[in-house]
């Protein structure tokens, strides 16, 4: 398998390839619409084909490039299937894994950054999304969100696959790149050390987080599988790189 781990700057997002090398077809996770041409510079430099794109959750601080992509490549729309998104091709349950080429990936739907919030298993690395992050997680006072549903979804699903499966998370503001579960159960300071469902409701209570400044543009544009909104303010447009320059795209 050719693997890669991309970071976009903006939103410090986590885009995964995944590629099959025998077939030559490949997956991205959690593209990001405005770093859409290093990612097909990099497919096209290593060969592949980008057979789907398959999304976490409808973020919220970003724009997927799924859309583009698709419109771009051809490749087809995966994302969970809870958010009954119309413009999704594969929509991803829970026990029915997405196979591309040699590589199969496990939707657990894992609720609480979102209600629709999915991480996926590819052998032992799991895609965890903003449901489990490095030293952190995803925060829970948005779309649908709570701590009580995130608690759950880590300590009962993620932290119950095996100890040594790796943690490839939606995003790290540090600089880390990979985690395990051994790790985070361990040393999670919000979720780890077996923290109470108690003690992490208080400590999601008191972070106190500013307003998510890009929210009211990524989510509806992010219903509609990646769309850049026309009427962006100017001190936002970098979300939407080039999409923003060139509106045809
Ligand atoms: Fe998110």
């Amino acid at each position: 398998m050719i693997f890669r781990q991309w970071l976009e700057p903006v939103s410090s997002t986590y885009t995964y390839l995944l590629g099959c090398t025998e077939t030559g077809q490949c997956v991205l996770v959690d593209p990001v619409v405005n770093v859409i041409d290093r990612d097909l510079q990099q497919l096209h430099e290593l060969g592949l084909k980008l057979a789907c794109t398959l999304d976490t959750h409808i973020h919220a601080d970003h724009i997927t490039a799924a859309l583009e992509l698709k419109k771009r490549t051809g490749s087809r729309i995966a994302a969970p299937a809870f958010d009954r998104l119309p413009c999704t091709d594969l929509g991803i349950e829970e026990g029915v894994p997405l196979q591309v080429g040699s590589i199969r990936l496990q939707g657990l739907h894992t609720p609480g950054h979102t209600d629709g919030h999915f991480a996926y298993l590819a052998g032992e690395r799991l895609f965890s999304g903003d449901a489990l992050l490095i030293d952190g997680c995803g925060r829970t006072d948005f779309q649908n969100g709570n701590p009580q549903d995130l608690y759950r979804s880590v300590t009962r699903k993620l932290f119950t696959l095996p100890d040594e499966t790796l943690v490839y998370p939606g995003h790290d503001y540090a600089g880390r790149h990979v985690s395990s579960i051994a790790q985070e159960k361990a040393r999670n300071p919000r979720l780890g050390g077996g923290k109470t469902l108690e003690e992490f409701t208080r400590i999601m209570a008191a972070l106190e987080l500013p307003y998510p400044k890009f929210i009211e543009h990524a989510v509806p544009g992010n219903r509609h599988c990646g769309v850049c909104p026309s009427d962006l303010p100017q001190e936002l447009q970098r979300y939407c790189g080039r999409m923003a320059d060139s509106p045809q795209g």
